[in-house]
């Protein structure tokens, strides 16, 4: 009888499993990463490596290679090759890998988070709490539908696409990543991945758990470069999905380059959400939603609570309440488990903020940001809010993807309605108010894929999640994320 003692799995607390003490001590990390083509790792064809840093110390990590189009065959041929063979398992064997790699993924929780945080510079609580028990649960639920695609969608039939082609980008690396690779794989297909080149490294070591996981060789490539490397994948005549997640304007480009094939296409694009406070809202929640809208992983999210709408007869006392709870929140280390907001996920990234942030002050736009101290190395900003915006403003109508807040008041709901969809996105939206009639009323007429009611930035593998407009179409996520991989 083996004395090895199994390690207890809970589904909902991945940390708990997680065995190295709270450091980088135990981060097993390379110096260079080669390409995960058909199971191994291998160099390049273009012998080129590009560095990967901690946006918090400006360090570099680490090396990794830069994909180009040879390289790209080279992994939709394995991708092909092992196509024929995963697509004949039956469902129950597919399952089967899936749940390994999403117990792999728990077990190294630990690791994942902490690689995240410095590869990204989000903070070491939201990549322990959400990034990576999220990630492992979106693998448990779609292992559970591999089994079940004739009872998920009877008499259709369904089947899977073939290659799936999926380009992510840096705010949620491993999640995102997560995102892409479960629902493909429990509908039959094989995949090319590739992460964005911020932040290639939590991908790669979810290409070591699925070497380790003992998945078919080829079932899963993941592949590293920049802009050209995506573009190739998008090119690629062997392709029969793509999926990606990332700015409108790649995405525009993308669905430019695949018009004319019969490559499907999902595109998750920008946003610039409304976050609608109501006089009759429970105004603290309100105001910890607010804060979690905007701040979470310092606001490089897709679905942001960027606008905030507070109804006039409230307006003074939240936005008091608001600058008062900014004052509390920790700017700095990501790897401190008391920060609230970590770094800035790149120096090209901070630069773009800090233009918007000009550009809300010459607008005429009343900035305030809290007091707190940043670190002087890494790439920080403080939180920060504008006052009196208006519709024609610039920094209410585009993409700002970091801690910035435009605040304006409304009196009626119809006001607010017409201000919220007067926007090119329509990703999501929250609702704060006491009355579930006018929950009710606004998310039948909010443009949006996606809408929270007395909560803001809660994501479950269940729920699917996508947009409207230049936000994109397709949704990931539930039922519809796994018909995204299905002919039917
Ligand atoms: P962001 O503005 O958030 O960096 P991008 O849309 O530029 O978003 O990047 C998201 C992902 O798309 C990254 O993995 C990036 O390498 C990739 N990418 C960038 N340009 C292209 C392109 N022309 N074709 C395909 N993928 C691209």
């Amino acid at each position: 009888m083996s004395t090895t003692k199994e390690p207890k799995l809970n589904f909902n607390s991945a940390w708990d499993l997680a065995p190295a003490p709270e450091d980088t001590k135990h981060i097993s990390l390379k110096k260079q990463y080669d390409l995960f083509i058909n199971g191994e790792f291998v160099k390049p064809n273009s012998k080129k490596y590009f560095a990967t840093y901690n946006p918090a110390t400006e360090e570099k990590i680490a090396d990794v290679a830069e994909a180009d189009e040879k390289d790209v065959d080279k992994a939709v041929k394995a991708a092909r090759s092992a196509f024929g063979k995963w697509s004949k398992l039956t469902g129950k064997e597919r399952g089967k890998y899936i749940y390994r790699i999403a117990r792999l993924m728990q077990e190294r929780a630990r690791e994942f988070a902490v690689i995240e945080t410095m590869d990204g510079g989000k903070s070491i609580r939201e990549s322990r709490d959400i990034d990576v028990p999220l990630a492992a649960n979106h693998f448990f639920y779609y292992a559970g539908w591999a089994d079940k695609l004739e009872y998920a969608f009877p008499n259709k039939n369904p089947k899977p696409l073939g290659i799936a082609g999926q380009i992510i980008p840096w705010n949620f690396p491993l999640l995102m990543a997560a995102w892409k690779i479960a629902p493909a794989l429990a509908a039959g297909n094989t995949v090319v991945l590739k992460p964005a080149e911020t932040t290639p490294l939590t991908a790669l070591k979810l290409a070591e758990l699925i070497r380790d996981s003992g998945l078919p060789n080829g079932v899963v490539n993941i592949i590293t470069g920049a802009g050209k490397t995506g573009a190739a994948i998008v090119n690629h005549p062997d392709i029969n999905k793509i999926a990606f997640t990332g700015s409108t304007d790649v995405g525009k480009l993308i669905q430019r380059s695949v018009s004319g094939t019969d490559k499907k296409l999902t595109l998750e694009l920008g946003g610039k959400a409304a976050n609608i406070i109501f006089d009759d809202a429970p105004l603290d929640q309100a105001v910890e939603g607010i804060i979690n809208g905007i701040f979470f992983n310092q606001g490089h999210v897709c679905c942001a609570g960027s606008r905030l709408f507070v109804q006039e007869s409230v307006a003074d006392l939240v936005i008091r309440k608001l600058k008062d709870r900014m004052q509390t929140l920790r700017v700095g280390d990501p790897m401190d488990k008391n920060t609230d907001i970590g770094a800035i996920n790149s120096k090209e990234q901070l630069g773009k903020i800090n233009d918007y942030i000009k550009i809300g002050k010459d607008e005429g736009a009343e900035m305030y940001q809290s007091t707190c101290v940043i670190p002087k190395k890494g790439y920080f900003c403080r939180p920060t809010i504008f006052l009196n915006a208006t519709q024609s403003h610039r920094i209410v109508q585009e993409e700002i993807f970091g801690p910035v807040l435009t605040i304006q008041t409304f009196r009626t709901i119809e006001e607010v309605i017409e201000k919220a969809n007067n926007i090119p996105y329509g990703l999501s939206a929250g609702v704060w108010t006491d009355k579930g009639s006018k929950i009710f009323n606004l998310t039948t007429k909010l443009k949006a894929g996606v809408i929270w009611a007395n909560t803001y930035n809660k994501f479950d593998p269940t729920s699917p999640f996508g947009g409207y407009k230049e936000s994109g179409f397709g949704r990931e996520g539930g039922l519809h994320g796994l018909s995204a991989y299905l002919d039917m």
